[in-house]
């Protein structure tokens, strides 16, 4: 709960402090007014208040004293009675009074006429029944050819408590106002102070957002870039490892339980790490499924011992399922002259190095990484160049049917021949594959095949079923039937020539379009073979499915073998044996051994491919090969 309500004040930070700033401005219109009117009412009581005090005064012997002269004897006499020195804001004193039973005014205004005296006159009046030994004054705002005035007036009593005269003052609204512009422009200034501190509040805010990760709320890379620049000023960086975790298989998860629950996942993911951390260390997302963590040297172990895997409970079409979470990381201890970047590239080097098949889902860094990160990418900057150049060559390892031991097919197998050197397939293809380039060399090879067979016919050489290997990337071109067909069709090579190895896909939408593939091959007479059958993701069921010719068994299929020998030859036995009952042609890849063949011709399997028999031959031993046929 108060997760979430943390949650929700990081996301709505901006507008409640938006919020606030309006409220504070609008609080501060109030009081602007509401402070401006009280100033106004007090400068109206304080007239009123001189008013009644000067009546109380003037009332008995003090009476005859007062000059109408307001010159300064005036305002003594004013003050003694009053005890008010603040003469500033009073523009006008006036005092009425009575002489004998006479009313004398001070000012020019006659009192037997009413009409003269005014509305205060009546106002006066009308207070005398009221009146029972208390003071009582009333004021108003006048607005003549002198201005706005506030006039406050009190009655003046004698010893019968009859009205005998009146006291008042008029104060000038301007003079008040002058006082309240004084007042506003310590409002303004306040307002404006308040502002500044705001904005820079909200920029604060919004920078603090930016450097956020919206899916999780956690850091991003930029914000763990600011803490490392940070901790390295202080010397502090080198104390500190660098982890990079992945989620394994997120793609699946996706697309087991969905995008939205994939991003909630990743959000609870994200809080879990957030929560393994202690003071000091500090975690990002910086990408996808990827986090990068920062935690103080040695507590690695207690990391990794927690994180794999975790178990988390969603709910999938109202039902609870326990997902469990598997992750990888990638380790790099940090030292004083590395930047965060350098850190994530370690980091990624590690990470990816427990992609291999049988790596250990965590792996340290080691200088071997970034030694094979260059070649990586030599390879991948030099290879379109070595295309053109012909460094690319095709070899080609025969098939051979172990009945009669003679030649009965070949695969083409790339091989590239740089300055002398040979590069093997396996140093370059998974680079070429992982980066999406494989496709143009598969076609490459491809073409060099159908030109090769092309020469052979032309020459009066019979060639055999050739395969090329067609990396599934393939099967994200909707043309790539079309592109064969084309292909064979330029050298104008016969269909009974050609086949095309795939490796199994796994997901269902390349098991659309690998089904369609096989389908168009088919119907063109060309071959299909799946490769490395016994490795990832192969499964007889999936054989069912799909309508390919031949099923290639990987070398490790017998490697699998292990030691319980009886039990692993029984496998190999009968996955042969159901691959055939499928209708399939079924071929031995990797075999090296005499022992191996006797093995294989007691089961159903004839074709084989391995070094027993032949390497992968350049061109021209094939060819010698293709002219004598029998091992
Ligand atoms: P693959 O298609 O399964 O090819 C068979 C691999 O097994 C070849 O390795 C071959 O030399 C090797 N091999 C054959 N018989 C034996 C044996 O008796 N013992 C041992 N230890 N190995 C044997 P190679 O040529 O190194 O190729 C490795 C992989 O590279 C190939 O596996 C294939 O997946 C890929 N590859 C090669 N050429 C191409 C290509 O043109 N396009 C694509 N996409 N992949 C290619
Ligand atoms: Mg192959
Ligand atoms: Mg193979």
């Amino acid at each position: 709960m108060e997760k979430k309500i943390l949650r929700l004040h990081q996301r709505y930070s901006l507008y409640i402090v938006l919020a606030g700033f309006v409220s504070f401005i609008l609080l501060g219109i109030v009081i602007y007014y509401k402070v401006g009117n009280m100033m106004v009412d007090q400068s109206k009581s304080n007239a009123m208040g001189l008013a009644v005090i000067a009546a109380n005064e003037i009332d008995g012997d003090k009476f005859e004293k007062i000059e109408s002269k307001q010159d300064d004897a005036y305002y003594e006499v004013l003050e003694s009675i009053t005890k008010y020195t603040d003469y500033n804001m009073l523009q006008y004193i006036y005092t009425m009074r009575l002489k004998g039973e006479t009313v004398t005014f001070v000012v020019d205004a006659d009192p037997d006429d009413p009409a003269e005296f005014g509305e205060e006159y009546e106002i006066v009046k009308a207070m005398e029944p009221a009146f029972h030994g208390q003071v009582s004054c009333d004021q108003k705002l006048i607005k003549d050819k002198w201005g706005s005035f506030f006039s406050a007036y009190a009655p003046i009593f004698n010893s019968e408590r009859e009205v005998v005269g009146i006291v008042g003052c008029d104060i000038r609204t301007a003079d008040i106002m002058n006082r309240l512009s004084r007042l506003r422009v310590v409002i303004i200034t306040l307002i404006t102070i308040f502002a500044l501190i705001s904005v820079v509040t909200l920029v604060m805010i919004a920078r603090d957002m930016m450097l956020r990760d919206s899916l999780t709320e956690i850091f991003n890379e930029n914000k763990l870039k600011d803490v490392a620049q940070r901790l390295k000023r202080n010397n502090k960086l080198k104390d500190y490892t660098g982890m990079l975790v992945n989620v394994k298989d997120f793609k699946y998860i996706n697309r087991q339980i969905g995008f939205n629950k994939g991003d909630e996942i990743l959000r609870r993911y994200a809080n879990y790490l957030n929560r393994l951390l202690v003071r000091g260390e500090y975690v990002a997302r910086t990408g996808n499924d990827n986090f990068l963590m920062l935690v103080k040297k040695g507590r690695e172990d207690v990391i990794l011992n927690v994180l794999s895997p975790l178990e988390l409970s969603v709910e999938i079409e109202n039902t609870k399922q326990l997902l469990r979470i598997y992750s990888r990381c990638g380790m790099y201890s940090i030292d004083e002259n590395d930047s965060l970047s350098g850190v994530m590239n370690n980091c990624t080097l590690a990470v990816n190095s427990t992609r291999n098949v049988d790596s250990d889902d965590y792996a340290w860094y080691s200088e071997s990484m970034s030694a094979q990160m260059m070649e990586e990418k030599a390879i991948l900057s030099n290879y379109k160049q070595a295309i053109k150049d012909g460094e690319f060559k095709v070899f080609y390892q025969p098939k051979v049917n172990i009945d009669d031991k003679s030649l009965c097919g070949a695969e083409a197998l790339v091989r590239w021949i740089k300055d002398g050197k040979m590069i093997s397939p396996g140093q370059f293809i998974p680079i070429l594959e992982r980066e999406g380039k494989i496709t143009e060399l598969d076609f490459f090879v491809f073409e060099q095949v159908c030109k090769d067979i092309r020469k052979w016919l032309d020459e009066g050489l019979t060639p055999v079923r050739i395969s090329s290997n067609f990396s599934k990337m393939h099967l994200k071109n909707p043309k790539l039937s079309e592109q064969v067909l084309e292909m064979a069709g330029r050298y104008n090579v016969s269909s009974d020539y050609i086949e095309v190895e795939l490796t199994e896909s796994s997901g269902y939408s390349d098991f659309n379009s690998l089904d369609k593939f096989v389908h168009d091959m088919g119907a063109a007479g060309i071959y299909t073979s799946i490769d490395d059958f016994g490795t990832g993701y192969s499964s007889l069921s999936m054989l069912k499915d799909i309508d390919v010719d031949v099923v290639k068994i990987d070398k490790s299929f017998f490697d699998n073998m292990g030691d319980d020998k009886q039990n692993g030859t029984n496998l190999v036995e009968n996955v042969i044996r159901m691959i055939k009952d499928l209708d399939r042609i079924v071929i031995c890849e990797g075999v090296e051994t005499e022992k191996q063949v006797d093995f294989l011709k007691d089961t159903e399997c004839n074709i084989v491919q391995g070094f027993l028999f032949d390497k992968p031959l350049p061109r021209e031993q094939f060819e010698e090969r293709l002219r004598a046929p029998q091992y």
